[in-house]
């Protein structure tokens, strides 16, 4: 390993990519800066094009054997490959709230576990991945799951160690080898991870990462023909460019991207239980894609809601989120604050009423109170774009129709969460077009479930077997059932 490491709270950093098997140091570099009170943290490679084409290389090279050792040869690698994820705990935490403001104690109860199951559960469910044997009158198929090859995973900031190891697991458990873009805001995490699977003695380029931005190294690896796969998760800009870039190679792409969803509060619903799950919408500065950011809200009980989910809000603990008690940390970058407060502004200025929040946050420089605005129309900006900020909007609706209306009517299309009587609650959810739902809950995710987006949320559906069905080449393997005439008049 390097010997450029760096400290971050008594955790070791490699500043470094990380291709076929060893750290790869870079000249050019660039600063990676606490959101919580802007120290610099470290600096970090910014991957060149012949830093892109070593990674690609090196996975290329690595492809053969890690797809032909199977799936009960690789579960092996994999499994280690998580212990060493759980034996960092503490330091993924304490990295992943420097650097993007990740709660620690979110870390600690979900992410990191989280993070090793992504990579246990594929390696397992791979192992029961059986050829399908679909049987005709007159052939059996025997269809077959391949490892697709090279696969570029390309990550945001916002949750850096779930979102890398959400891909990087299938990928891996399926065959593929894997080149892993950080995202530059928040770095550290995945850096770690190549550290884990160092430890865990993934064979040389198995698993490569880079650092850098995404218009230099981002931009170089998707364009990469080599590639099998592009696993995306970030922002509906970024996405159409690189689907863009793939169409020209011809690469497959997952697009996981932003979200406007809806928060359903139906008449019946249970009003505490619906502005508790409301208030936790702030979690994470509100940097969550699937977080239900419009209330939307049946104007009889709208009074009620509101004064319970204040009652919440004012409990928040706003603060430096490696303190456990914080449940609202900072903005990840200024330049995000600035976006939201803009958001903010635009809205006032168009008629909007803060209910409360509505300006920076005095706890630090890149803080932003929690936010509450009201007397909306479903057209206005604030109602329609993504924010990414701890930044809610609350609108009336008379009707089962007219919620439904108003939930579908942005181009968003992530998820949304339904408050009512529960069979109520699922007649309404049905009919809104998202990638997914929850009924009186919030943010239950089963690996074997399918997750994404429609409409500007995404393209194509990552989770349990769909994860599978991307990154493999799904082959028919035709044995037929009588001898067989070569004819020119056969079909
Ligand atoms: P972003 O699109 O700016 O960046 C995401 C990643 O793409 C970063 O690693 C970046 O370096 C890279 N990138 C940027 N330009 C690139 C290019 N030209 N070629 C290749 N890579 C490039 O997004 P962000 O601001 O980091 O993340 C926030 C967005 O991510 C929000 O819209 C959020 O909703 C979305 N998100 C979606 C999900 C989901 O599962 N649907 C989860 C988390 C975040």
């Amino acid at each position: 390993m390097s010997a450029t490491r760096f400290d971050v709270a008594g955790v070791s950093v490699s500043p470094d990519h990380y291709i076929d098997g060893r750290r790869v140091a870079c000249v050019d570099t660039f600063e990676c800066v606490s959101p919580i009170d802007q120290t610099r943290l470290g600096d970090i490679a910014s991957g060149s094009l012949a830093h892109v084409d070593a990674a690609v290389t090196a996975a290329a090279l690595a492809f053969p054997a890690w797809a032909a050792l199977g799936a009960a040869g690789r579960a092996p690698y994999l499994q280690r490959f998580a212990e060493a994820i759980g034996r960092r705990a503490d330091a993924f935490a304490t990295l992943e709230s420097s650097d993007a403001g990740v709660l620690r104690s979110r870390m600690a109860h979900g992410v990191v576990p989280r993070a090793m199951q992504n990579i246990t559960w594929f390696a397992e469910h791979a192992l029961t991945l059986q050829d399908r044997v679909i049987e005709t009158p007159q052939a059996r198929h025997l269809v077959r799951h391949d490892p697709a090859g090279v696969v570029a995973v390309i990550t945001p900031w916002n949750s850096p160690l779930m979102l890398a190891t959400w891909k990087i697991g299938p990928a891996l458990a399926s065959g593929n080898t894997v080149v892993l873009k950080a995202p530059e805001w928040a770095p550290l995490t995945s850096s770690l991870l190549a550290d884990c699977a160092h430890e865990a003695g993934l064979p040389p380029g198995v698993f490569n990462l880079l650092q850098g931005s995404g218009a230099v190294t981002g931009a170089a690896l998707v364009s990469d023909a080599r590639l099998a796969r592009i696993s995306f998760t970030g922002s509906v800009a970024t996405a159409k460019w690189i689907a863009k870039t793939a169409a020209a190679n011809l690469v497959p792409c997952s697009l996981e991207l932003g979200g406007k969803s809806a928060f359903i509060v139906l008449a019946d619903a249970d009003l505490d239980a619906a502005a508790a799950t409301a208030a936790l919408m702030y979690r994470n500065a509100g940097q969550v894609c699937l977080a239900g950011t419009r209330l939307l809200v049946h104007a009889d009980v709208a009074a009620a809601f509101t004064e319970r989910l204040r009652a919440q809000v004012e409990h928040l603990v706003v603060g430096d989120p490696r303190d456990g008690a914080t449940e609202v940390g900072p903005i990840i970058h200024m330049r995000q604050l600035e976006r939201v407060q803009g958001f903010v502004e635009r809205a006032v200025a168009g008629g909007a009423r803060v209910l409360w929040g509505g300006t920076r946050h005095p706890f630090g420089a890149q803080y932003f109170a929690p936010t509450l605005l009201t007397d909306l129309r479903q057209r206005d900006e604030i109602v329609q774009e993504e924010v990414f900020g701890p930044v809610l909007t609350l609108q009336t609706f008379g009707s089962d129709d007219e919620v439904v209306d108003m939930a579908n009517g942005t181009d968003y299309g992530l998820g949304g969460v339904c408050y009512g009587n529960e069979a109520h609650a699922i007649a309404v959810a049905e009919r809104v077009r998202t990638g997914f739902i929850w009924i009186n809950s919030f943010g239950i995710r089963d690996l074997a479930a399918p997750f994404g987006g429609i409409k500007r949320s995404g393209v194509g559906r990552e989770g349990g077997d769909w994860s599978f069905e991307f990154f493999c080449d799904v082959k028919d393997v035709v044995v037929p059932k009588q001898p067989f005439k070569a004819s020119f008049s056969h079909r």
